[in-house]
């Protein structure tokens, strides 16, 4: 039979505000076990929470970038359930009324087609404690440093269709909440992480099968595996005459297998009710209006600008602005070559992210900055150097020897541009190869390209290509 594949994908994005979402609590990461978590945090009697203006801020900004509802009337819910990292008993969450709802989100598929993700709704809550069981022989020890860490729930719509473009889809949040600054998208550090639902239908069929549930995927490739194993799980088992059960999976990096956790529980197990601790959050329009106003320029938008101002492809528009980050850079640059857009996407996206790679480095962290690779550019367009020879003092300047001008003239690369000393070349080149010489005047055009490369071998690749060919077609041709 033929099965179709579907994925909604609930994502747990930490919100990068410095404290936490109920109380002052810093919420910084690594701290020592059970530091940061304060009264509030912990649910001790007698105390209050008192809701993070900066954390409504931030979960407004990404309602307003993905086309959403922002409510003007939320409310927060009491997510009543036992667990050793949960010391209140409840989680404080988001419900019936959550702040952000009906949203969207395009991807773009291998094939260069753009689809559009719903956004179910995305809801302020608090993130729950740590259990460790590594350093703790038999035992689990409970860090509660994470309690209370503002979190932004983001659900989406059925709408991905295999685990490819369920990746797709996570890469673009995670791009975008990063261009937002509303979270910092360290994945290892659990600040942005992802929950699968997996299901699969013979395809044609209009309702959808039973899904499964893997929690707590925090590596792209994670969930591309888990829902990939998921899905052959259960096509694996319809097809002998079984039935998928709705439940909580987990997924085991090691073996690359999803594991059943516990069955699925239904809300009204969570016995939610509107927190009475809490008043309502209503927005004031005025308060969104000005939320709107610190929108930074968006992915599609700069992608679009990138194409319409600098000429790019959609292709290398598309790589530039994957991340903020490369997009900044990649400005940067060009401003700093003055110039020639098209050759700076090249050298970001050819010589500066290949080194990047493979010294597994951010861009931020890059030993060539903007300032200095646009340097080289200047010198390449000003004809100080060829292309070529460019690579070379990129990887100098890579390797820490200083900026392009001053590796230019300690290794004396400056391009030979004095047209008496390029003939003196290719005379002695054409007096070494009077065959060659004799093969292109007798129509051999193609022995061109011959001549070119002794000539740039005995410059040491410094001659200037330009006159280099005119010369060699002026002094080569039939006489
Ligand atoms: P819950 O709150 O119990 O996890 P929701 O109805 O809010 O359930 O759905 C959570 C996620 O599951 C959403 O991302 C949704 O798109 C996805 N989902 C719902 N039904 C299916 C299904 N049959 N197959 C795959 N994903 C589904
Ligand atoms: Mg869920």
């Amino acid at each position: 039979m033929d099965w179709e594949t579907v994925i909604g994908l609930e994502i747990h994005a930490q919100l990068a505000t410095r404290s936490k979402i109920f109380s002052g609590a810093s919420t910084a990461f690594g701290a020592e076990p059970n530091t940061q978590a304060c009264a509030v945090d912990l649910g001790l009697p007698g105390v209050l929470p008192v809701l993070n203006e900066g954390a409504v801020r931030m979960a407004v900004k990404f309602g307003l970038a993905v086309g959403a509802e922002v409510a003007r009337r939320s409310v927060f819910a009491r997510k009543n359930y036992f667990y050793p990292d949960l010391p209140k008993g409840y989680q404080i969450s988001q419900y019936e009324l959550p702040v952000v709802a009906g949203g969207h989100l395009d991807i773009e598929l291998e094939d260069g087609s753009t689809k559009r993700v719903g956004i179910t709704r995305a809801h302020l809550e608090e993130d729950a404690g740590k259990s460790l069981h590594e350093d703790f022989h038999g035992l689990t020890g409970i860090d509660l440093n994470r309690a209370g860490t503002p979190l932004l729930e983001i659900v989406s719509e059925p709408d991905l269709r295999s685990p490819r473009e369920a990746v797709a889809y996570m890469k673009r949040l995670h791009a975008l909440v990063r261009y937002l600054e509303i979270c910092d998208g360290n994945m290892q550090e659990g600040s942005f992480r992802c929950d699968a639902n997996v299901s699969v239908r013979p395809r044609g069929q209009s309702t959808y099968g039973t899904r499964a549930e893997i929690k707590n995927l925090n590596s792209f490739r994670f969930v591309e595996r888990a829902i990939q194993y998921e899905v052959e799980r259960q096509i694996t088992l319809l097809e002998s005459g079984g039935t998928v059960q709705q439940e909580t999976r987990l997924y085991d990096p090691d073996r690359g297998e999803t594991r059943p956790m516990r069955s699925k529980e239904e809300a009204n197990d969570y016995r939610y009710f509107p927190d009475p601790d809490l008043l309502p959050l209503v927005l004031e329009e005025s308060f969104v209006e000005e939320v709107k106003a610190t929108l930074p320029e968006l992915p599609d938008a700069r992608k679009a600008r990138f194409t319409r101002d600098y000429g790019l492809s959609p292709y290398d528009a598309g790589v530039l602005t994957a991340t903020r980050e490369m997009a900044d850079f990649y400005e940067s640059t060009l401003r700093a070559a003055g110039g020639e857009p098209k050759i700076a996407a090249n050298w970001v996206m050819g010589e500066l992210s290949g080194a990047l790679n493979k010294g597994s480095l951010e861009v931020t962290a890059s030993p060539v900055g903007p300032e200095a690779l646009g340097g080289l550019l200047r010198r390449i367009a000003d004809g100080t150097i060829s292309g070529k020879i460019a690579k070379e003092v990129f990887e100098a300047m890579w390797a820490g020897e200083g900026d392009a001008e001053a590796i230019i003239e300690r290794r004396g690369l400056r391009q030979v541009t004095d047209t008496g000393a390029i003939e003196r070349l290719v005379d002695q080149v054409m007096a070494a190869n009077p065959e060659q010489v004799a093969g292109y005047r007798a129509g051999k055009d193609k022995l061109l390209g011959f001549f070119v490369g002794q000539v740039m071998k005995v410059s040491g690749g410094k001659a200037n290509p330009g006159q280099l060919n005119e010369i060699l077609k002026r002094k080569l041709a039939p006489r």
